[in-house]
Order: C-alpha cells, then structure tokens, then sequence
C-alpha cells in the first residue's frame, strides 16, 4: 500500500530517510512521500533521502534551530504552534493517492515525542484516510528522563492514532556497539519488516501471479480497531528455480517431484510462521490475546504454496485465541528467501509496558523531589538565618 511517511524528530527522521533508501533499492514502490520535521537544524541536514524541501524546521523563535533538548512538554507546545509549517509540507502530498498516513518517531526524546501525537491529532482532523503510529521505546539504559517521556508519549500517542506500532530499541540492543552503528543496523530491521509488511499490499496484478495476494485492505483491515501492534519477523535462504514450481500449481500437478517440493515448501513456511510469531517481536509480548494478525508469506512464487500459509494461519488462531487472523502471498523474484511476517494487532499483554510505566512512575517522584531538594538548598543559600537582610524589592 501506498503511504505518507513522516518522521518526527531524529530517530523518526532517519528511520523514514532509510525507508526512502529501501524503497528506491527493492523497488517496492510504497513511499507515495516522505516528510521529515525536527526542531533541530543539523539533524534535519544529516538526512540523506528525503527531499531537501520535505524537511520541515519548526520552533525556530523559541530553540533557533537547537532542538528541544528531551523536553517533550516543549516539543508538543512547538508542534502545536508551528502545525502550519508542518501542514505546509504535507499540502504537497497528492493526498488522493495515498492509503495512509504513518507518523514515525522515537518516544523517548523531546521533538518526536511531544510532536508525533499532535501532527497524528491534527491530519486525522483533516484526512479520511487512517493515520497510523510507529514509536520507538528508548533502550532502559538510557535513563529516567527517557523513559517517562515515552510512558506519556505512548499513552497520548496510542490515543491519536488509528493504530500505534511499537518497537523497542530495548529488545534490539546490541552490546559493544557504537550508539549510532547500532542503530543504522537497528533501522534496517525495522524498514525491513514495515517494508515487507506495506510492500505486500502493492503487489500490481500482472506483475507477478500469485495464488492470493495481500490486499492493503487486509493490512486496514488488520490495523482497524486501534490499540497497539507488534511485528514479527522470520526468513530462510532459498534458491530459485528459473521456472517449474508455479506452473506445476496453475496446472494442479502436485505429483512426483513437485510434491516433494510441494511438502517441503509447506514445511518451510509453517515453521517460519512459528520462528516468526515465538522469536523477537518488535514490541516483545504475549501473543496469545492478540485480536487481529496478518500473516504476509513473502518469496518467489515457487516457494510460496497455500497449503503453507492456510497452515500457518490455523497455527496463528490457536496461539492467538483471535477468529480475525489473514494471511496471503507477496511474491518476490529474485531476492533468494522466503519470509514471514506475521502482524498482530490489538496486543495487550506487554509485560515491558507495564515496567517502562513503572520505571517512568519513579523518574517522576524523583524528578520532583529532586527539585523540591534544590528549591530548599537555594532558599538556604540565598536567605540569612534569622531573615535579618531584606530583598531589595
Ligand atoms: P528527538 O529528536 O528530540 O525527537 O529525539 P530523538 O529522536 O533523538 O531520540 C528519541 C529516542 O529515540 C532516543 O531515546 C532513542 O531511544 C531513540 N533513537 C534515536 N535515534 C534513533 C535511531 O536512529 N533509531 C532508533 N531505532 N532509535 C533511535
């Protein structure tokens, strides 16, 4: 499906920048626009894919280009008040051909996190068509400041938006790495697993014939009814036939070889739905509950069969409990492996949540006894004991 990506903030800004990377690469054609809007000017100028008038600095008379410096109260102010600028860049977009809005952006910083859930208010008043979220949890080695930012952004956010997809930089930390090497890599994952996800919905008929294609109303479909979803993710390298496998199913032989083929490809892909559905998700949590999942099976053709992925899609209503599980093919020549990867939507049981809360809960006291205690020190230091001098005025 065609989006309107915009990506508030640095790490919203990258992991759109590499989106508009993965797009022109793989040809996936789902970037219909990206913008990208900070507060800070150099983070904006690092950017290496998104049109340079695509990029949107807000704020310049209360920061002069600084950024907010993780005050995300500051960054929502900021958003609110230069929305104009935003909508400005937005206006650009040819609107009608677009099947959806995504707001990127990491929750733990200042800009992205106050901004996101105000731009996501605001193009939902304006736009029919849905306006979803991707936020980033911080890592819980960054700090308290961190963490209650995106407790408050997760909670506003979640609310603006027809869906709020997670991932948590947490679960993906790699240790002995570089913070930003680290998170190039980390970007990759993610635009891998969006990219696969919206890819599938854009499949053209005629460009390649497959037995039953995901529509991006099956993405809609999955994504309506709001709350917050997680991805997973799971391939395996295979080798492609130059022809033989697709024929065989349009001609309905499954004998001899092909039937083979045909058991092993089915194996294949029921057992890439489990590594998919029980690995690293990008927001970790219990699946069973989940009210909706696709399961998009991506590949060449001759390595995709339906048996497999009606199979894996059985497998995914038992784990989940949910009756609304879809699933279909996105074929791919020539990227030597077959992928699954299962969305599940309307998750509630996140364990990480619930702590990142509870985390966030104790930044808070601390934060405001911390400056009850400074208040008290000053007033100590700056007025005599027995409160002989007097203020001038
Ligand atoms: P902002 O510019 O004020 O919105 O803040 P940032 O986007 O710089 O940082 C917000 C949070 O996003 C940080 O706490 C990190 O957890 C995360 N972050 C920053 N850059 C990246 C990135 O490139 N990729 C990912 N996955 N996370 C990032």
């Amino acid at each position: 499906m065609k989006l309107a990506l915009i990506g508030f903030g640095q790490a919203g800004g990258k992991i759109v920048d590499t989106f508009v990377d993965y797009d022109r690469r793989t040809g996936s054609d789902i970037v219909r626009a990206a913008v990208a809007v900070n507060t800070a000017k150099a983070d904006l100028m690092g950017l290496e894919n998104i049109p340079q008038d695509q990029r949107v600095l807000i704020g310049q008379s209360r920061v002069k280009g600084h950024g907010v410096g993780a005050d995300n109260e500051l960054g929502a102010e900021i958003a609110e008040e230069d929305i104009d600028e935003v909508q400005g860049a937005v206006d650009s977009i040819p609107v009608h051909e677009v099947d959806a809005f995504l707001v990127v952006s990491g929750l733990g910083g200042g800009s992205g996190s106050g901004g996101a859930p105000v731009l996501a208010k605001h193009l939902k008043r304006i736009y029919t068509e849905p306006v979803y979220g991707l936020g980033v949890l911080p890592g819980s080695d960054e700090g308290g400041i961190y963490t209650l930012n995106a407790a408050r952004s997760f909670q506003t956010f979640v609310r603006e938006v027809d869906n709020l997809m997670v991932f948590d930089n947490d679960a993906w930390r790699k240790t002995g790495e570089s913070v930003s090497g680290g998170y190039d890599e980390i970007n990759e994952e993610i635009v891998k697993r969006f990219g696969i996800l919206f890819g599938a919905g854009e499949v053209e008929a005629g460009q390649e014939v497959a037995e039953s294609v995901v529509d991006s109303s099956e993405i809609i479909n999955t994504l309506s009814g709001g709350g917050v979803s997680t991805v997973g993710y799971a391939s395996e390298e295979v080798e492609e036939k130059s022809s033989g496998g697709l024929l065989s199913r349009l001609t309905g032989d499954d004998g001899g070889d092909e039937g083979l083929d045909t058991a092993h490809t089915t194996n294949r892909i029921t057992s890439l739905v489990r590594k998919a559905a029980l690995g690293r998700l990008t927001l970790p949590c219990e699946i069973e509950g989940a009210e909706r999942a696709l399961l998009v099976m991506a590949g060449p053709p001759q390595h995709l069969n339906r048996k497999g992925i009606e199979r894996g899609r059985k497998w995914l209503e038992e784990q989940t409990g949910s009756m609304e599980v879809r699933g279909g093919d996105y074929p791919v020549s020539g990227s030597g492996f077959v992928a699954a990867v299962i969305l599940l939507s309307g998750v509630t049981n996140v364990p990480r949540i619930k702590e990142l809360q509870q985390v966030a809960i104790e930044a808070q006291d601390n934060i405001d006894e911390i400056r009850q205690e400074s208040d008290d020190n000053l007033d100590n230091l700056v007025s005599d004991d027995e409160d002989e001098l007097e203020s001038l005025f």
